[in-house]
């Protein structure tokens, strides 16, 4: 960290900040020039942070030099890391694609698409049971029901099971069902939520919030793995933008940039990210060409029937064309899916 004093500041206003700083345990390098006089932080600056030093006297501004993520970054873990869940590892090489409809809606119904999905090349299966609705009319989710009927699914065909948990006080139960803890955008800052999941060994896919940057998304990660868990897998999924044409905008360079950052596993959910079924493709076979890790897809037989997300939800023939063009693109790029 830098601190830049004003041009002409006094004496006593320097003093008083390196005094603050040392009383931290912080070494400080001053360098003084004919016109400014900048004070450089020295070795584990962390504690610094919480000083609000841009406020002090003669102060013209403060340059974190540090990230401000540690466990997340790639300086200290150079290599990628790779996600088991229940045998399906996400991460390096490998593409992975979560398919299945928004919502768990009535057992037979999940059951087909299920089967569907496997047969199509489907590496793990989603579904929500519990709902982050913008309307409290709209329908919520089946709760424990849709996690057995979730379990169910797995139990035939094998596929592991990803599920949003909403609420800290329902971590315990959702883990006793799901193979991974999905955090939604909407509580990608919940930290509350954040501990709890980082309390579980479960592995967790935290989506990106609406309107967070690359840094908030990665330092909600650093909550997990600060708690104890260090299977975290990243899902960009768009973000708010004034584009009207699309749900969202499906932010495609946070992925190398994440990666680049980051030694956590990235996957893209164009269905969320676009909001509209018809061009979640091409964003699929855009996501492999950037480096994804893996996609996550809505399907759903009867889009127009569909309970939530209907107008992004691919019909069966389209996942089918999709799944041909990610594979071939995957070969493309050397992956392996
Ligand atoms: C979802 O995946 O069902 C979902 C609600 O996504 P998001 O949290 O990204 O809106
Ligand atoms: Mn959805």
């Amino acid at each position: 960290m830098m601190i830049i004093m004003r041009e002409g500041a006094a004496e006593r206003d320097i003093e008083h900040v390196i005094e603050k700083v040392k009383e931290l345990g912080i070494d400080v390098h001053i360098s003084a020039g004919p016109f400014l006089t900048v004070i450089g932080l020295v070795g584990d600056t962390t504690k610094a942070r919480d000083l609000p030093l841009a406020t002090f006297p003669g102060v013209e501004r403060v340059v974190p030099i540090l990230k401000p993520f540690k466990l997340v970054g790639r300086e200290f873990h150079p290599s990628d890391t790779l996600v088991d869940v229940r045998g399906v590892k996400v991460g390096g090489n490998n593409f992975v694609v979560i398919a299945g409809p928004c919502s768990v809606e009535n057992r037979d119904g999940y059951l087909d698409i299920a089967r569907f999905v496997k047969k199509t090349g489907a590496h793990m299966l989603r579904g929500g049971a519990f709902k982050p609705r913008s309307s409290p009319y709209s329908f919520q989710g089946m709760g424990e029901e849709g996690l057995k009927i979730m379990v169910e699914a797995r139990n035939e065909t094998g596929l592991p099971i990803v599920t949003e948990v909403m609420d800290a006080r329902d971590v315990d139960l959702v883990a006793e069902y799901a193979d991974v803890l999905q955090i939604g955008a909407r509580n990608m800052q919940n930290f509350t939520l954040l501990k709890y999941v980082g309390q579980s060994q479960k592995p967790v896919m935290i989506k990106r919030g609406l309107s967070s940057t690359i840094e908030e998304f990665l330092m909600a990660a650093e909550y997990v793995i600060s708690g104890g868990n260090e299977n975290v897998i990243l899902c960009e999924r768009g973000i708010r933008t004034f584009e009207t044409y699309t749900r969202n905008t499906l932010d495609l360079s946070c992925v190398p940039l994440v990666k680049r950052l980051s030694h956590l596993p990235i996957i893209v959910d164009p269905s969320h990210g676009v909001g509209r079924w018809d061009i979640v493709e091409p964003m699929s076979v855009a996501s492999v060409a950037v480096g994804a890790h893996g996609l996550m897809i809505e399907v759903h037989p009867n889009p127009e029937e569909a309970l939530s997300d209907g107008y992004e939800s691919l019909k069966y023939d389209n996942f089918e064309s999709l799944m041909k063009n990610v594979k071939q693109a995957a070969r493309v790029f050397g992956k392996g899916i």
